[in-house]
């Protein structure tokens, strides 16, 4: 358990004795004023000492490195958790808005063919309060420089749909206690599709982003190996139900990687999946990965399949790739800090 492991119930459990408007302090401090424990002016000082030295309030990451890329727009960090497990949280700022991408899991066991952290393997889930924290590192970080941290994506390490009940616990904790908004925040899956099926239940207005990569099951199960538990088929049915219940906007994520998957060919299998359910494309040259010898397509090779796809009637945009000199593919600074999950 750590800080962020708790709600407003959990925090009056940890001031036995205090009056009930101290848990709601405590709880405004963390969580609205992005404060550490000991620097809740609000408090009495021997009551902030005592929280302070509380393990269930120690903090549950602790900084292992920092890089710092793109002009000083994004900001890397590898953090280490209690038990030597590594996550990466990467902070991009744009010209009106700040978005926090975040870890869901140390590792991930979904093995992309592409990705540094799928080389990896996997490690084990992130707790809701290992999550959230992220969040609070990087609002507080923008915070300082005079700037609100509005969007959160779950596209770090990890597999989010395949840590299901914790993740859903942090985006809870980031709607209701934070305060951003459900629909600035997007969870990202490779199409685990019993995880499409439940989060189309939840009344909660945030985003879908399903990171396809092929649209053919024998491409796909090459780049994307839960596609042969899960072929396209699957996935598409799933995000038909999920658009059809909710009403929410969905996403097509599409690593182009060259001569793979950026053909004439990938653009019309894609328009034909992508249309019907009025989903979004964002195309994203596939940062180089040490494990993964194919290159991403060309800036030249990006345009023509953004144009092809327009030309089909697909909403494209192609995604700025944010923090290539600092290893900002999932999982590379990880990889590249030597460091163990
Ligand atoms: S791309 Fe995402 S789901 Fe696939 S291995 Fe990497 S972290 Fe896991």
């Amino acid at each position: 358990m750590s800080r962020y492991d708790h709600d407003l119930d959990g925090l009056a459990d940890l001031l036995p004795g205090e009056p009930a408007f101290r848990a709601r302090q405590l709880h405004d401090g963390l969580y609205r004023q992005l404060a550490q424990p000991d620097e809740l002016s609000t408090l009495p000082v021997p009551l902030r000492r005592h929280l302070a030295a509380l393990p269930e309030l120690a903090p549950a990451l602790e900084l292992a490195d920092a890089r710092r890329a793109d002009d000083g727009a994004t900001d890397k960090w590898l953090f280490r958790l209690h038990d030597g497990a590594v996550v990466e949280t990467v902070l991009m700022r744009y010209p009106r808005r700040a978005t926090v991408c975040v870890s869901s899991q140390a590792g991930c066991a979904m093995a992309c063919s592409f990705c540094a952290t799928g080389q990896g393997g996997f490690g084990r889930h992130l707790q809701r309060g290992e999550i959230v924290e992220q969040v609070v590192r990087a609002a507080r970080a923008a915070r300082e420089e005079g700037r609100r941290l509005d969007h959160v994506v779950f596209m770090g390490m990890g597999e989010p749909l395949a840590n299901y009940d914790r993740v859903l616990a942090a985006v809870r904790s980031i709607v209701v206690d934070i305060g951003i908004g459900a629909r600035n925040l997007t969870l990202s899956t490779v199409g685990v599709v019993p995880g499409i099926e439940r989060l189309a239940g939840e009344p909660l207005q945030v985003s879908l982003a399903v990171s396809l990569h092929a649209a053919n099951d024998e491409l796909r199960s090459r780049l994307v190996p839960l596609n042969r538990r899960y072929p396209l088929d699957t996935v598409r049915a799933a995000c038909a139900r999920y658009v059809e219940r909710t009403h929410r906007r969905l996403s097509f994520e599409w690593a182009l990687i060259a001569g793979v998957n950026d053909r004439t060919d990938d653009a019309d299998e894609l328009a034909a999946i992508a249309r019907p359910l009025h989903a979004h494309v964002n195309l994203i040259p596939l940062n180089p990965t040490p494990g993964y010898l194919a290159v991403g397509s060309s800036a030249a090779a990006v345009r023509r399949f953004r144009d092809e796809l327009d030309r089909r009637g697909v909403n494209v945009t192609v995604r700025a790739t944010r923090g290539r000199d600092i290893a900002a593919a999932c999982g590379q600074l990880a990889g590249s800090a030597g460091a163990g999950r």
